[in-house]
């Protein structure tokens, strides 16, 4: 059973609620953070923190007294008997019982911890393919709880969807739970931070890349660019970095994975090390 901690006390999820009133099934007032385990160990603690405090302020949440408990919370959680030893953190800050015209000032926390929907090994030597979602997401810079509207074009059913993918306009911002990245003769071309969220596996991918001597450009893929790239890729806590061979009814580049997306997570899973703790 995966563990919960809520309320000052460590439980089976089982047995944490809650309430009814709370602004995050009230009015979906709530932010949340998904850090990976590996091996026990937590990668990138620290920068999934940072992000967790820029998001809680973004949504009004008085989330200050809350953010430094987290990491001893945290790190005695993932040393528990019930947390895997691969697996996910994922705290949230909801807006409590109180609402101040937007400001939420008694916020509540919790923190789960259990296994990941890992990628399956078939989409990972496939490739995955993105529907397109002609929305922007609203304030980039805040991970909230509230996915419903790229999931909306997902429109069920279609188990060969990974998930949505922004694109407002014709500008690309990122996908649904990914950042996004396109590639063009040596080039790796994605949103720049502010457009879309800061991703804390795209942080750690663009500081591969650079050292390894690929060029960078953080500005919006346009659309028309998808037909005449050589590949793309999407980059996440859960996905890590996963080439994306189709988005709706288009093919890009070969139609397989290609070659810049397989270097640079061979160069994720050799450097990982760097960010774990
Ligand atoms: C979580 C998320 C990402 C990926 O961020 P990571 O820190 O790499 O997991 C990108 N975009 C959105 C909208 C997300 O919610």
């Amino acid at each position: 059973m995966p563990l919960c901690y809520i309320n000052g006390k460590y439980a089976p999820i089982s047995e944490c609620q809650l309430p009814v009133t709370d602004m995050a099934i009230q009015r979906g007032a709530a932010v949340f953070e998904a850090a990976r385990i590996y091996d026990g160990r937590l990668f990138a603690l620290d920068m999934h923190l940072e992000r967790f405090a820029e998001s809680a302020r973004l949504a009004g949440i008085a989330a200050d007294k809350i953010i430094p408990l987290l990491p001893d919370i945290i790190k005695t959680g993932v040393g528990m008997d019930g947390c895997p030893s691969d697996g996910l953190v994922r705290p949230y800050i909801t807006g409590g019982d109180i609402n101040d015209k937007g400001f939420f000032p008694e916020p509540r926390f919790f923190v789960l911890f259990g296994g990941i929907n890992k990628t399956p090994e078939e989409e990972r030597r496939r490739g995955a393919t993105l529907v397109p979602n002609r929305m922007e997401r609203p304030f980039p810079l805040c991970k909230s709880v509230n996915y419903l509207f790229a999931l909306i074009p997902l429109g069920g059913g279609d188990k060969e969807n990974h998930e949505s993918l922004y694109m407002p306009g014709g500008e690309i911002t990122e996908a649904m739970t990914n950042n996004f990245f396109l590639c063009k003769d040596g080039r790796i071309i994605t949103a720049p931070t502010g457009r879309v969220l800061d991703g804390v596996t795209r942080n750690v991918v663009l500081t591969l890349a650079r050292e390894n001597g690929f060029t960078v450009e953080e500005r919006c893929p346009r659309e028309e660019e998808l037909a005449v790239a050589d590949e793309a890729f999407i980059t996440g806590t859960v996905n890590e970095v996963l080439s994306v061979v189709r988005v709706g009814g288009l093919t890009i580049g070969s139609g397989r994975p290609g070659p810049v997306a397989a270097h640079l997570y061979r160069l994720f899973l050799s450097n990982m090390e760097r960010w774990l703790s």
